[in-house]
């Protein structure tokens, strides 16, 4: 195994673990955590996908299909992310604000980040 493929193997080793523990989730705590883990596997994934590209312009392989992984990968963590926050708004009665996206009670009527209308 090049080293190429041994830092796309580890990503996608990531997300199939974080995948798998997504189903057991019920808490909120559990769900924040969850997304702070996911945000430091993309910080992962980002400073692989660099590496990658370091390494060959250094040999001058052609990656092009092991950044494609790697984006596809960073994408689904993103949108597993986006997934779980959707669900502890829905839990908390929150809205997003589209301005900033920051979160709001459902009863408010103006973003307390931003101060556009909800
Ligand atoms: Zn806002």
């Amino acid at each position: 195994m090049t080293k190429f493929e041994d830092v796309v193997s580890r990503v996608k080793d990531v997300a199939e673990n974080v995948g798998k523990k997504t189903g057991e989730l019920v808490e909120l705590g559990k769900m924040k955590v969850k997304i702070a883990d996911l945000r430091r596997e993309i910080a992962g994934a980002h400073e692989g996908l660099g590496r990658l590209i370091y390494d060959s312009r250094k040999s001058g392989e052609s990656i092009d299909d092991m950044v494609d992984a790697c984006i596809e990968h960073i994408d689904a963590l993103n949108a597993e992310i986006e997934d779980l926050e959707e669900r502890i708004m829905d839990s908390k009665n929150l809205v997003r604000c589209d301005g900033c996206g920051a979160f709001n009670e459902h009863t408010a009527t103006f973003c307390n980040q931003c101060g556009a209308k909800l």
